[in-house]
């Protein structure tokens, strides 16, 4: 049965310090309206994951305005997780996705799920697909008062055409549809009026709360670093597109440069994730023994306030993705004002400034050479980090998010004063 999430409170004040005090202002005249709102978020995990992560500071920041913030995750049985794994693969693009085995349990799961919920929300934001269908049972009980949004984590520039298909439908049920960036929303969706809205990283969770980096240097030589000498770090999921491989081919070749240097690979993983497992082992054996590579996970034990650790103490961040939704770490490791090298691909040239907060780079030798740049010039170094830490706290904390949220509410309450479904962005 779908179970209502408890979140620790929040005070918007608190995060004056970090965004502004005019941020702060702005974000209460932009939530004035909306006093007492119903807004219920629905989701199907509370726990791993980026959008759980965001909701645990969004919803409690939400009830610190004034609305009546909820969230709620719907109940599902293994095999629905299975078929909307296969589901999400397909809608990012990949092909040969079994999309008949599960599919009953999907909707079924849906429409089960959907007998729970009851009452006449003002705003239903439904993260990603797993729950899409609800809008399809919900909105004629819950009433015209309701506006439903969809909010899509994922890259739906390409899906596969019957994943597309399928989903299709359900999404266009709802009032507004939110994507991360405009290159991942899907040409010819019909509803009436869509955001985009990049995630976000909370500034003061004890991820990414500022830490003195002579706390962090010490977390660091608990694992083994020294750190007298010179560190990349990457904190990713042990996975392909994250290119693991890549990394430690790049620090090799700096190694030849600067002896002295020092690579952390940090990945957090399940214990039953198999082929994250498997591609940690693939990590430790390319790194052949190396003593100066240290590859680490949260089955080592390391916590948030460890990655928080990394990233303070690391000379240079880096994130070599190949292929990557948004890659919050870019904006984690910006955060701690370190530059950033990574890749040039999805969500990351939105937060890596090129050649002012760090490099976007296509290849092994381009990061070899732009992190050697990097060591080689701390002053230049120091100054990208700067840079890079002002981009975030304007473009991606948890505020930006909140006063987009909150925009795109006052944009359907006006849709509905004009009547639902005339405007179109
Ligand atoms: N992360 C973590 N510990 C790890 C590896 C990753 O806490 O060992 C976190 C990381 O700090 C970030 C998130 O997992 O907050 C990964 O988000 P991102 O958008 O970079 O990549 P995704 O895994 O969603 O593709």
């Amino acid at each position: 049965m779908a179970k209502t999430i408890k979140t620790t409170a929040r005070s918007l004040n608190d995060y004056g310090r970090v965004a502004g005090d005019h941020t702060i202002e702005e974000i209460r005249a932009l939530a004035a309206p909306f006093r007492g709102a119903e807004v219920l978020h629905i989701n199907s995990t509370a726990y791993g994951g980026g959008v759980s992560e965001i909701l645990y500071t969004l919803v409690p920041l939400m009830k610190d305005v004034g609305l009546a913030a909820t969230w709620t995750v719907i109940e599902a049985p293994p095999a629905f997780f299975d078929f909307t794994k296969a589901l999400h693969n397909a809608l990012q693009g990949m092909a040969g996705q079994d999309l008949t085995t599960g599919l009953d349990r999907y909707l079924a799961t849906n429409e089960h799920e959907a007998a729970h919920f009851s009452g006449t929300p003002d705003f239903v934001v439904v993260h990603d697909p797993q729950p899409a269908p609800l809008a399809s049972h919900l909105r004629e009980r819950f009433g015209s008062k309701t506006k439903w949004i969809w909010r899509c984590h994922i890259d739906l520039s390409s899906p596969a055409e019957e994943a597309w298909d399928l989903v299709r439908p359900f999404v266009e049920r709802y009032d507004a549809a939110i994507f991360t960036m405009s290159a991942y929303a899907k040409e010819g969706l019909r509803v009436p009026r869509l955001a985009m809205i990049p995630p976000s990283i909370d500034p003061l969770s004890p991820k990414n709360v500022g830490m003195p980096v002579g706390t962090a240097r010490e977390i660091v030589a608990g694992y083994g670093v020294d750190p007298s000498r010179p560190l990349l770090v990457q904190v990713s999921r042990f996975d392909p597109w994250k290119d693991p491989l890549g990394v430690v081919d790049a620090y090799r070749m700096v190694k030849r440069e600067i002896p002295g240097v020092q690579l952390a690979l940090i990945g957090s993983m399940a214990a039953d994730d198999p082929e994250g497992i498997a591609y940690y082992r693939m990590s430790a054996e390319h790194a052949a023994g190396d003593p100066d590579v240290h590859i680490l996970s949260n089955l080592n034990g390391v916590g948030n306030a460890d990655v928080n650790a990394f990233q303070t103490a690391a000379d240079v961040v880096v994130q070599k993705s190949i292929r990557e939704g948004f890659g919050l770490t870019v904006s984690e490791g910006l955060w701690k004002g370190r530059p950033v090298v990574a890749g040039d691909v999805g969500g990351i040239p939105l937060q890596v400034e090129e050649g002012k907060s760090g490099f976007l780079v296509k290849s092994v030798e381009e990061c070899a050479e732009k992190i050697l740049y990097l060591l080689s010039n701390p002053e230049k170094a120091r100054q990208m980090g700067l840079a890079g830490k002002e981009h975030v706290r304007r473009r991606f904390l948890s505020t930006r998010h909140l006063a987009d949220y909150l925009r795109l509410f006052s944009a359907l309450a006006q849709d509905r004063v004009a009547g639902a479904g005339e405007v179109a962005v």
